[in-house]
């Protein structure tokens, strides 16, 4: 921690920098998102098993982006979700440093985010264990009973879009479920409106998703949402070979056309 908050310290000092973006301790013991723009101030910086959020989220931000050069504390899926950020030019890589934090919590040193593209090729990928297990077990269920069971999940959603906001990659300015010229998705909360819009933000992420968990720890009703897009990266992994924030290069495995793409699911 003292490592952190020391090399935050010099980046900002040697105006490398003017924002820090990382976690504190916050309200009920829980720990919350932090912008530093003053040296002095980095001392507040914190990290340990409660900093889940995924902080990569606020990079697009037009309040964030007229800093230049940010600095932001990115264990693997902060990391990932630059990566994923930079591939679809939504942040330039040169302004970003990315203070790395490795799977033991020690500070790692990232000159730039080539390193860290060649860290992340190090590391297996994929979903969280817990959640690859609820995944397996919906998995073994028929074609019915998983129906039933998202139908059972999906219909308690009050569109309060939560989930939307905590995902990184989820950043259009104007998303298409709030257009009514014309409207695409049906705006109340009702079951086949519900269904439209997680199928929606379900195939928007496709390929694009770091299994970071996120937009299910925002929703306030624990709808496990997170489980759609987790489900997508596997399958997105299983057809195209593609896992998401592994390059900055990397092209979208949806709107990609290969002539040796498999196309035995085109009927
Ligand atoms: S788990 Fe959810 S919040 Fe995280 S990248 Fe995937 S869709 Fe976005
Ligand atoms: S956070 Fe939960 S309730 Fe809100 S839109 Fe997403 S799934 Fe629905």
């Amino acid at each position: 921690m003292d490592n952190l908050r020391q090399k935050a310290k010099e980046l900002l000092e040697s105006k490398t920098v003017n924002l820090v973006i990382g976690y504190e301790n916050g309200t009920n013991g829980k720990a919350r998102a932090v912008f530093i723009t003053d040296p002095e101030k980095t001392g507040k910086l914190i990290y340990d098993e409660r900093c889940k959020q995924n902080l990569a989220v606020y990079l697009n931000k037009h309040e964030v982006k007229h800093y230049g050069k940010i600095a932001i504390v990115a264990p693997l899926m902060v990391m990932r979700s630059i990566l994923v950020l930079v591939s679809e030019c939504q942040v330039k890589k040169e302004n970003i440093v990315a203070l790395g934090i490795g799977e033991d919590g020690s500070l790692l040193d990232f000159p730039s985010l080539e390193v860290v593209e060649k860290y992340v090729a190090k590391i297996p990928l994929g979903n969280p264990q817990s959640d690859q297990e609820i995944l397996d077990k919906l998995n073994a269920m028929t074609m019915e009973q998983r129906r039933a069971f998202w139908q059972n999940e999906l219909e308690r959603c009050f569109k309060c879009y939560a989930c939307r906001a905590a995902c990184p990659m989820c950043y259009c300015l104007r998303c298409t479920v709030e257009c009514n010229q014309p409207q695409w998705i049906s705006a109340p909360a009702h079951p086949l409106g519900n269904l439209e819009w997680h199928m929606l933000r379900t195939m928007h992420l496709t390929g694009r998703c770091v299994s970071c968990g996120d937009c299910g720890r925002a929703c306030p009703l624990n709808i496990p949402i997170h489980l759609l897009t987790m489900q997508q990266a596997e399958e997105a992994f299983h057809m195209f070979g593609v896992r998401a924030g592994t390059s900055m290069k990397a092209e979208s495995a949806l709107s990609t056309y290969k002539p040796d793409d498999k196309e035995n699911f085109i009927l």
